[in-house]
C-alpha cells in the first residue's frame, strides 16, 4: 500500500488515538505535508515526529483521518487479508457459516472488524460489498482477492454496490456491479429456517436487514395467537415469523411499494396462509394515528431518523412520536418491539424518550426485554459509536 503523504496531529488531540479510537476530526490536524486527494493512505504522527499510526486521508469531512493501523502496526497488503481471514474465523466461530438454517450474515462491519467505512454481507454465497469510504474503495481489488481466497469455489457472486455510499459517489461515476459471478447465486436465502427473496440490486441497503435476525426471533416466539402490525416492514422479515408462529392475523406497513411486494412474495414462498397477512402501503406516523384494526403486538423499526449528531433533536421528537401513537392504540396486554439504529441516539437516549412516550400516552408500561445488534455486528470497543441498534420490548397495559 503506497503511502501519499504525512499528517500532523497537535499533540493536545493525540489522547484518542492512543487509546485506538480510529477517528481524528478535521480539528486535531496541524498540517499536512501535500495536497491529497479523498482517500489517500497517509502516515500519521504528532508534532515531535512519533508515529501514531496509519489510514484513510478525507480532506474535505469532519473525520478527516480513518485510521487502519496504530502505532508502528505496518499497512502492508497482507494486514487487509489477515483483517477479513479473522472477520471470516469470527463468524465461523459463531455458528454462522455452517448453519442449516441460516445462511446469511454480516461479513465485515467497519471499524467492529478493523475495516472502518467497509460493509459486507453474505447471502448464501453471494457477497455483497458497500464502501462507505474512498480509502476501501482504492482496497477494491484486494478485498476482492480476499473473499475468493476465503469462500473458494463456495463464493457464488460478488455484487460491489457502493455509488450510494461512497461520498459524492454517483457524480464521481461510481457504478454498482458485479466483480465477480454475475448472474450465478441464488436470491433465495434461509434465516433461522425461513425463506427470504433478497435482491442486492435494487434492495434497499445490501438487500436485506441481517442486524434484527435474533430480533425477529423473539417477535416469533411472542406472537402466537397476536394481532400484529410490523411496520417499516420492508420485505416482511418480522412478519414472516409471526406467521409461521400462529399469529392471528399480521399487517405489514411500508412506504415501498416494491418492498411490500417482495413481503407478499415471501408469504407464498413459505407456504404461509396469505389470508392472515395483509400489506399495507402508507405513512407510518398517518397511519398510526388512526389505527383500522385492532393489534396486540406492534413494531416500529423505523430507518435511522438522525444520521448524525446534529440531527439528535429532531430524531428523539420523531422517536417520541411514533411510540406515543404506538402505545395510544395498542390493545391493553399488548407487546411493543420498538426499535432505534440511529448511532447518534445512544441506549440512554433512547430508553429515556420511549417512557416519556409511554408518560404522553398515560399507558402503564414495563421493560421486558432489552434489544441490541447480533454478534456478526460487533462494536469495537475502542469505538464506542459502533453500537447503533438499540430495541425495547414493551408490556403495555
Ligand atoms: N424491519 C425491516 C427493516 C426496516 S428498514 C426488516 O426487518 O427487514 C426501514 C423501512 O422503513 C424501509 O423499508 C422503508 O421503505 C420504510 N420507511 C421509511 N420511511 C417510512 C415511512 N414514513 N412510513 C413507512 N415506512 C417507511
Amino acid at each position: 500500500m503506497q503511502i501519499e503523504g504525512t499528517v500532523r496531529i497537535r499533540n493536545k488531540k493525540t489522547r484518542s488515538i492512543e487509546r485506538f479510537h480510529p477517528w481524528v476530526f478535521s480539528g486535531a490536524i496541524k498540517s499536512i505535508d501535500r495536497e491529497m486527494e479523498e482517500g489517500a493512505f497517509v502516515k500519521v504522527i504528532d508534532e515531535d515526529d512519533r508515529l501514531l499510526g496509519h489510514g484513510f486521508f478525507s480532506p474535505e469531512a469532519s473525520i478527516a483521518v480513518r485510521l487502519t493501523h496504530f502505532g508502528d502496526d505496518q499497512p502492508t497488503t497482507d494486514s487487509w487479508l489477515e483483517r477479513l481471514r479473522s472477520a471470516y474465523q469470527l463468524r465461523e466461530r459463531l455458528g454462522l457459516t455452517a448453519d442449516d438454517q441460516t445462511n446469511c450474515y454480516r461479513l465485515i462491519h467497519g471499524e467492529g472488524d478493523r475495516l472502518p467505512g467497509l460493509i459486507i454481507d453474505h447471502y448464501d454465497g453471494a457477497l455483497v460489498i458497500q464502501a462507505h469510504a474512498w480509502g476501501m474503495w482504492r482496497l477494491l481489488d484486494t478485498i476482492k482477492d480476499g473473499l475468493l481466497e476465503i469462500y473458494g469455489d463456495s463464493c457464488k457472486a460478488i455484487y460491489q454496490k457502493s455509488a450510494d455510499t461512497l461520498p459524492n459517489g454517483k457524480e464521481e461515476g461510481i457504478e454498482n456491479g458485479y466483480l465477480h459471478g454475475e448472474g450465478e447465486a441464488s436470491h433465495v436465502v434461509l434465516e433461522n429456517g425461513i425463506k427470504m427473496h433478497v435482491d442486492w440490486v435494487l434492495g434497499q441497503k445490501t438487500g436485506f436487514f441481517l442486524d434484527q435476525r435474533e430480533n425477529r426471533a423473539l417477535v416469533g416466539k411472542l406472537s402466537k395467537g397476536r394481532r400484529v402490525l410490523n411496520t417499516f416492514s420492508y420485505t416482511g422479515g418480522f412478519s414472516l415469523y409471526s406467521l409461521q408462529n400462529d399469529a392471528e392475523y399480521v399487517h405489514s406497513l411500508d412506504a415501498s411499494g416494491k418492498a411490500l411486494n417482495w413481503g407478499d412474495e415471501n408469504v407464498v414462498l413459505n407456504g404461509f396462509d396469505p389470508a392472515k397477512h395483509k400489506s399495507i402501503q402508507a405513512d407510518a406516523v398517518q397511519y398510526l394515528k388512526n389505527l383500522e384494526h385492532s393489534y396486540d403486538l406492534i413494531i416500529l423499526d423505523p430507518p435511522a431518523f438522525a444520521k448524525h449528531q446534529k440531527a439528535r433533536h429532531k430524531a428523539v421528537q420523531g422517536y417520541k412520536r411514533i411510540n406515543r401513537l404506538a402505545m395510544e392504540q395498542i390493545e391493553p396486554g399488548g407487546l411493543l418491539f420498538t426499535f432505534s439504529c440511529s448511532q447518534a441516539v445512544d441506549k440512554q437516549l433512547f430508553t429515556n424518550t420511549v417512557i416519556a412516550a409511554a408518560i404522553e400516552a398515560k399507558r402503564k408500561v414495563r421493560i421486558l426485554h432489552q434489544l441490541h445488534q447480533p454478534a456478526d455486528h460487533p462494536i469495537n470497543a475502542f469505538h464506542p459509536e459502533g453500537e447503533y441498534l438499540k430495541g425495547l420490548v414493551l408490556e403495555v397495559k
